[in-house]
């Protein structure tokens, strides 16, 4: 007996049909269980005992359709580094339908199933790369307890992706969201003048994702809420997202989009990794002004929806100013455990404190929260005015966790699974899944010579 998804689509019954593209996936040649996150299956209160590796394959590879899966992509739009881009969509993505789970309705997505009207030059398709990055990242994610888009499923293809750098194995990842409407799928009826559609989205939205929110006002305050832990929460742990267009920004307040994301080594504020991020639009220190300039984009999409505009215009204005302080809040919530204190101000000036010391230092980020008893030896005035504070040392200890998914570590896990040795990812996945566990082989920064200065958009 294979697998039972008892899937519905609220988003093709619900909405007109100018939000999305009904398709099926584009077959593949030989599809292959690289991995299958059973946790999770197991969470969303699925059966998987009867279902075999090769039927997973088949139904994650979009070769087989579940009987109650009508798939479609979403259409959205986007500022990308700022510009805004009038149409984008799942270029490479299908969503199957949602499942009611206990954890909530969510959505249930295949990503590199093939071309759809959204792909404009690409291929639909996503190589092995790409895939096991965000397989990695996001069990980390998960297992850090920090929203995020779930990994269910990662296949192989059998068929080659062109790339830069040749011809690459094919992938397909399966991904678990609470949904992916995005900031940027507000912006694609706003521009468009589209006040039917947007009207119809909001009202969507709202039931799905904030069913106490009175109105637009109200769902602009959830958005804000979300972003803020989600961000606060990033910066705990030295995530740099990389790549926070309007069209990756979840209104649930989950992280997705894995393209060219990064951990820290070592840390500096201005760190940025992605090859396409020149300007250092998306650097580490740039994640809360960045999500706040979202969140106007967002809060300006929402407006021609408002009866009195002028009134919405002042009103949302006024919400969005409270980011700074809501953010800092936030920020101070998620950092203070990691020293072992409540969060007050004499936790968030430490905290500042020390990661001027530690960028000075160039000092690893996840290392050093680990092990801050030893931060007598390295910043010795510091110590003492946190000694001082009296922390709670088993706070401090289990909050900070000691193994994050290194990008030196996972671009040798892709080169080794290319060449076709999927071990050591799966040694890497149960490691990230387990951060909170000593595990040597996974807390050494690189060496002079692993180092990855830059990391590459998820193609
Ligand atoms: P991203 O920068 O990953 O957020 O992607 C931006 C847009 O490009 C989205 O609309 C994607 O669906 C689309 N896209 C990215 N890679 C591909 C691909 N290989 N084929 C088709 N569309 C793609
Ligand atoms: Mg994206
Ligand atoms: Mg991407």
């Amino acid at each position: 007996m294979s697998l039972t998804l008892p899937l519905q689509s609220s988003y093709l019954d619900t909405l007109p049909e100018r939000f999305y593209t009904q398709q099926p996936a584009t077959p593949v040649s030989a599809p292959r269980l690289i991995a299958f996150n059973h946790a999770l299956a197991r969470d969303l209160g699925l059966d998987t005992s009867g279902m075999t590796d090769q039927e997973a394959a088949n139904l994650f590879s979009g070769n087989d359709n579940p009987a109650t899966a009508r798939p479609f992509a979403q259409v959205y739009a986007g500022h990308q580094f700022g510009g805004f881009s009038h149409q984008l969509g799942d270029g490479r993505a299908l969503h199957l339908g949602e499942l009611d789970s206990p954890l909530g309705r969510v959505d249930i997505q295949l990503k590199g199933s093939g071309p759809t009207p959204y792909s404009r030059m690409g291929d639909g398709r996503a190589w092995l790369g790409p895939v096991l990055r965000e397989y990695l990242m996001s069990c980390a994610m998960q297992a850090l307890d920090i929203p995020t888009t779930k990994a269910l499923c990662a296949v192989a293809t059998g068929d080659p992706v062109l790339r830069e750098q040749g011809p690459l194995p094919g992938a397909i990842l399966t991904r678990v969201a609470a949904s992916h409407i995005r900031e940027g799928t507000f912006q694609y009826f706003a521009a468009r003048g589209d006040t039917e559609g947007l009207q119809a989205l909001t009202d969507y939205t709202i039931a799905r994702h904030a069913p106490d929110a009175k109105g637009p006002a109200d769902l602009l305050q959830k958005v804000m809420e979300n972003q803020a832990y989600l961000v606060a929460k990033w910066m705990s742990v030295g995530f740099i997202h990389g790549v926070m267009n309007t069209d990756n920004v979840t209104i649930s307040g989950e992280t997705i989009d894995y393209g060219p994301c990064a951990f820290m080594d070592h840390y500096h504020p201005d760190t940025v990794f992605s090859s396409i991020d020149h300007q250092g639009r998306y650097a580490y220190s740039n994640q809360p002004p960045i999500t706040h300039w979202n969140l106007a984009q967002f809060a300006t999409a929402l407006v021609p929806i408002m009866p009195d505009q002028d009134a919405a215009i002042e009103d949302f204005t006024a919400i969005i100013n409270r980011f700074p302080t809501l953010f800092a809040a936030e920020w101070t919530r998620a950092f203070a455990p990691k020293l072992g204190l409540q969060p007050n101000e004499t936790a968030s000036t430490l905290a500042q404190d020390l990661l001027t010391e530690m960028a000075k230092a160039k000092a690893d980020f996840t290392n050093t929260f680990n092990a801050l008893d030893i931060t007598d030896d390295l910043f010795p005035d510091w110590h003492a005015r946190w000694r001082a504070a009296a922390p709670d040392d088993a706070l401090w200890r289990k909050t900070n966790p000691a193994v994050i998914p290194r990008t030196h570590q996972i671009e040798a896990v892709i080169q080794a699974a290319t060449a076709g040795d999927e071990a050591p990812f799966h040694d890497m996945l149960a490691a990230v899944s387990a951060p909170f566990t000593a595990n040597p082989d996974y807390q050494s920064p690189p060496k002079e010579t692993e180092k990855v200065h830059q990391t590459f958009c998820g193609t």
